[in-house]
């Protein structure tokens, strides 16, 4: 599987972009001065990546290799779960144990102010202001985070932007059928651009980038069993939200063996599902794993 990194690439580019916002009685002036990386080079590496004759068996419309054995049918994230042994899944659907944590709240966060521009692309910047200032009234416990939202929002903003100037077909948390592969009734990518799926994370370390990879294998034969297309490519963006705001893409190369490892994976947790099997705990749990008081860890 072949993975990039944006940073290994060294392209800088610098943006300045205006932006006027009213609120109230004020007048703000925004000088967004970006030196992120910008997407030009993913679109570009995709498309020189695209027709290399890359060549996989395990296509989500081979229903006699992608088949599952299983009833039950899990999500792309219960797949992708970050417990090593799945025991997360199996306390949410076999004991229905419900936890929430700052952790999962913050991700939520990260990922609905990310998603915004997106969603609402075309409507002015001042209503996308506006709508974020809201957004963020659900995450008052986040207060911490707030300065690092309207960052994100930021370069998020610019992003669509961008992407409406080049008519990018972008769709945002498309319903895609999930059930002719043994997942739920429907998966949803973060963003499809044409039928490749993007899938934003919080980039927390832990095992994070190989479970994105293995989500964006479950996308991509979700779309091909829907839609016919091979999609060989989905990409994945890590926003950190340290000490400064970053977004990280990598573009993954969704080839035979992730493929597999994917089907391996949603077979291992459709049993336990099915079977009510506790997987037990691992060698070691996760530092801000929700359940760890649940588990007694
Ligand atoms: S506490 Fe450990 S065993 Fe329990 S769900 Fe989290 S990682 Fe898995």
């Amino acid at each position: 599987m072949g993975v990039l990194m944006g940073k290994d690439r060294g392209l800088l580019y610098v943006i300045g972009l205006c932006l006027r916002v009213r609120e109230k009685s004020f007048l703000w002036i925004c000088f967004v001065r970006w030196f992120d990386m910008l997407p030009r080079w993913v679109w570009d590496y995709v498309r020189a990546t695209a027709g290399d004759g890359m060549y996989a068996e395990v296509r989500g419309w081979r229903f006699d290799v992608v088949g599952s054995r299983f009833r039950a049918r899990p999500s792309i994230s219960e797949v992708a779960s970050p417990c090593p042994t799945k025991r997360d899944v199996y306390l949410r659907r076999v004991l229905h144990t419900y936890v929430d944590s700052q952790v999962l709240r913050l991700g939520r966060a990260v990922h609905e102010v990310f998603l915004l521009p997106f969603r609402y692309r075309g409507r002015d910047i001042e209503w996308l202001y506006g709508m974020f200032r809201r957004s963020l009234k659900d995450y008052a416990d986040l207060r911490g985070y707030w300065k690092a939202f309207e960052s994100v929002f930021r370069k998020s903003l610019a992003l669509s932007m961008i992407a409406e100037e080049e008519q990018m077909p972008i769709s945002v948390e498309p319903y895609i059928p999930g059930g002719a592969i043994g997942l739920s009734d429907f998966v949803r990518p973060d963003l499809m651009v044409g039928f490749m799926p993007i899938d934003i994370t919080l980039s927390l370390g832990g095992n994070s980038l190989e479970r994105k990879e293995l989500a964006l294998a479950g996308y991509a034969l979700a779309i091909e069993a829907w839609s016919g297309n091979p999609v060989d490519i989905g990409i994945t963006i890590g926003i950190s939200i340290n000490s400064d705001v970053r977004f990280q893409w990598r573009v993954v190369r969704i080839d035979d063996s992730l493929r597999r490892r994917f089907i391996e994976a949603r077979d291992d947790v459709a049993r336990i599902i099915e079977y009510g099997e506790d997987p037990g705990k691992p060698s070691q749990c996760l530092k801000m794993c929700p359940f760890r008081e649940v588990c007694g860890v």
